[in-house]
């Protein structure tokens, strides 16, 4: 599908991230939260990015939904289509964080090798895995889009965790138990881009 095109050459400018990360002062990277639909994923990175605004970082969060909305409205769930879906997000993300950003992406992410290939993307400290661990059992019963109700019935298909699988993660830099609360999920998450020296 994808033509690659040998007769372009990467420019670099004058203006890198390193010089619009001193201008930030704070890194630019990506906080990659996987996990089932209904885990928490959104509401976290929401949070997270509202107390990171209050303190001056720069931000952006990328919502699986969202984007569905624009960039991916051509694409569904199948396998192919989820696929491409996170690979435009990758890249999407790349531009981000080479803009100086500290991005958040709230995707399902149910296929290890796509979220591998995202990580490539990246330098080794630019890009955080963050496992939403959350028992599908719990998801299910939040189910705030009743998307699991019409999975169990049969009248969605494709679904994370019903009829579709969804790949643990295997070395996240981050797991968060999805049952604590939001409040203190964000927290830890603070201290850890503090311990990092992200922000
Ligand atoms: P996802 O983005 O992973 O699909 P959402 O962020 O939309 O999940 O959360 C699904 C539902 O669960 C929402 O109604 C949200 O308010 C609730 N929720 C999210 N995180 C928690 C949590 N830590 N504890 C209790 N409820 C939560």
């Amino acid at each position: 599908m994808m033509q690659q095109n040998k007769n372009t050459f990467w420019r670099q400018y004058i203006i890198t991230r390193e010089l619009r990360e001193k201008k930030n002062g704070h890194k630019g990277i990506l906080l990659w939260f996987t996990g089932l639909s209904g885990s928490g994923k959104s509401t976290i990175a929401c949070y997270l990015e509202q107390k990171l605004y209050q303190i001056g970082i720069n931000t952006y969060l990328l919502d699986g939904d969202n984007l569905r909305h624009g960039l991916c409205s051509d694409l569904g769930f199948n396998n192919f289509d989820r696929k491409e879906n996170i690979r435009r997000v990758g890249e999407v993300a790349k531009l981000m964080v080479d803009a100086g950003l500290l991005v958040l992406a709230a995707f399902i992410s149910p296929c290890r090798k796509q979220r591998r290939i995202v990580r490539n993307l990246f330098n080794k400290n630019q890009f955080i895995e963050i496992f939403v661990n959350t028992p599908l059992s719990i998801c299910e019963s939040r189910d705030p889009k009743k998307l699991y109700k019409l999975a169990r019935s049969g009248k969605l298909l494709n679904f994370t965790g019903i009829d579709s699988s969804y790949e643990i993660p295997e070395k996240p830099e981050i797991q968060l138990n999805g049952e604590v609360p939001v409040s203190t999920l964000v927290d830890k998450l603070i201290k850890f881009l503090n311990s990092r020296n992200i922000i």
